[in-house]
This record gives structure tokens, C-alpha cells and sequence, in this order.
């Protein structure tokens, strides 16, 4: 009897050794599969401005545009795609050092409502340009936050200029906070195209674009939202899709302010 217990026992373990192998069999092919898809989305995202660039430079060369407006248009394109790549490399570049730990944070007592402001100053310009008017309503009793003022900026300059992107001329985008408990929240509602239900789940992902076509002319590169991602994270916050249709979307940021040990410990 304690032979065949024994025997079992053995089995089992066994089974679920061969069981873990396959998981981290499977685990090690899905990373292979992802590092792959990672390395061909950024070969193609790189190749496609530098495709445009030598196109309308040969075509400028070659003399075949008298047209003065035409060779200003193409003249643009160069410009606006060496712009675009300008803005891949860093966000990449800003990527990884992300993912290895190697971005420098610096932690201090911030006052919300001053970091909102500031953001918005920073993208009034693009708003202006769309005639959309970003209305912020901070709530009265927003209590100081623990955070790296310049990255939380970032997140929300990123999240305010995508609101903006993805909206029509004269619209308005809003950003408000709430405070619970524990917790403040802060809400950034646009009332544009919003964003199908089936692509909701994968909007975080890198690259991954609702309208491949309607990102790239707006300038684009498809990393926005899995740099803000990072950063909230590692601000110790949390973001959520809250809300999406084809009224309009609402992302939501959560931060712990109840204390700085959440963040660092
Ligand atoms: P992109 O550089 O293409 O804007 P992001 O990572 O910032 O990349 O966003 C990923 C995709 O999510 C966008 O291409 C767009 O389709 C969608 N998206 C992001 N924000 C909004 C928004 N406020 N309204 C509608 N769609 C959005």
C-alpha cells in the first residue's frame, strides 16, 4: 500500500513537472512570437516614412515637378515623414528604458491642479489649431500626490493630444478628478469617434492602431498609449478604458494618495 502511494505520489509529481515544462514551453513561444511581431511592426513603421522620403526626393531630383506648389507639397511630406521618425526612435527609445527599469523617476509632493494646468498650457496650441476647447475641473478638495510631476504630465499630454487627434474641429475635450478614499482619480473625456468595442481590449498593446490609415495622417506613432501605460504604472497608478462609443471616450487614472510608500516602497 505505501509502495503504490508512493508509485502515485511519484506520478503526480511527474505530471505536473511535465505539465510546467509545457507551460514555459508555450510561455517561451509566445515571447519568441511577440519579440518577432515586435521587431516587424518596427521594421515597417521605420521603413514606410523612409520609403516616402526617397520616393519624393528622387521625383524632386529627377526634375520631373516644375509645379511650385507641387514640389512644396512633396517638399512637406519629406518633412512631415522625417518628423515621424524622429518621433518613433524616441518613443521607442523611451520604451526601453522603460522596460529595463532604467527610466529616472523623481518623486515629490505635487499639487494635482498644477500639473493639470500645465498640461493643458502645453497642448493648447494643437487644440486651438482643431478650435477645441479643453475644460479643466479639478475638484475643490484635491489632495496633494506623490508622483514625478514631469512623467504624470507626459501621460496626460499624451492622453489630452490623442482626445484631441481622435476628435472633429470645435469640440470639447473635459478633465476632471474625483477623490475617494484612498484614491484619486483623474478623467480625460473626449466626445469623438471613440473606440470600437472589439478593439478596446487591445488599445495599450504597441502598434495597435483602431484605423491604421486615420493614426498615421494624424501623426501617430501607435506607442502612445503603451508608453502612458508604463509611466502610470510606474507611478505606481492604474489606467482604465472607462468608457467608449461613438459618443466620445473616457480614460481614467487612478493614484494611491493616502502615502508615498505605495509608490517606492
Ligand atoms: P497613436 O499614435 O496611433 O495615436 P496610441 O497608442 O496613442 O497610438 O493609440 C492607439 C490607438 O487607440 C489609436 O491609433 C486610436 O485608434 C485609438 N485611440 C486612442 N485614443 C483615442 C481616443 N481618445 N478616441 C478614439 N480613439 C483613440
Amino acid at each position: 500500500n505505501l509502495k503504490t502511494n508512493l508509485e502515485m505520489a511519484a506520478k503526480d509529481e511527474v505530471g505536473s513537472l511535465a505539465a510546467a515544462i509545457t507551460d514555459l514551453g508555450r510561455e517561451l513561444e509566445e515571447y519568441r512570437t511577440n519579440r518577432r511581431e515586435f521587431f516587424a511592426n518596427i521594421s515597417h513603421e521605420l521603413r514606410t516614412p523612409i520609403s516616402y522620403i526617397k520616393g519624393y526626393s528622387k521625383v524632386l531630383r529627377d526634375g520631373l515637378v516644375q509645379n511650385e506648389e507641387e514640389k512644396n507639397q512633396y517638399l512637406r511630406i519629406i518633412e512631415e515623414e522625417s518628423a515621424r521618425l524622429t518621433a518613433l526612435i524616441n518613443d521607442l527609445f523611451e520604451l526601453a528604458k522603460m522596460e529595463e527599469g532604467k527610466l529616472e523617476l523623481h518623486f515629490e509632493w505635487l499639487d494635482v491642479e498644477d500639473i493639470l494646468n500645465s498640461a493643458v498650457k502645453k497642448v493648447s496650441l494643437k487644440a486651438s489649431e482643431k478650435k477645441i476647447d479643453v475644460l479643466l475641473r479639478p475638484s475643490a478638495d484635491d489632495p496633494l500626490l506623490y508622483t514625478d510631476g514631469v512623467r504624470l504630465e507626459q501621460i496626460l499630454m499624451n492622453l489630452i493630444e490623442n482626445a484631441i487627434r481622435y476628435s472633429e474641429p470645435e469640440s470639447t475635450v473635459e478633465m476632471y478628478t474625483k477623490v475617494e478614499k484612498h484614491y484619486i482619480h483623474l478623467f480625460i473625456q473626449d466626445f469623438g469617434m471613440g473606440i470600437p468595442d472589439e478593439d478596446a481590449p487591445y488599445i495599450f498593446d504597441r502598434f495597435y492602431r483602431v484605423e491604421k490609415s486615420r493614426s498615421r495622417a494624424s501623426g501617430g506613432t501607435g506607442l502612445g498609449l503603451a508608453i502612458v501605460k508604463n509611466l502610470v504604472e510606474l507611478l505606481g497608478g492604474d489606467i482604465e478604458l472607462k468608457s467608449t462609443s461613438d459618443k466620445g471616450t473616457i480614460f481614467k487614472l487612478s493614484f494611491p494618495i493616502d502615502k508615498k510608500g505605495s509608490v517606492d516602497g
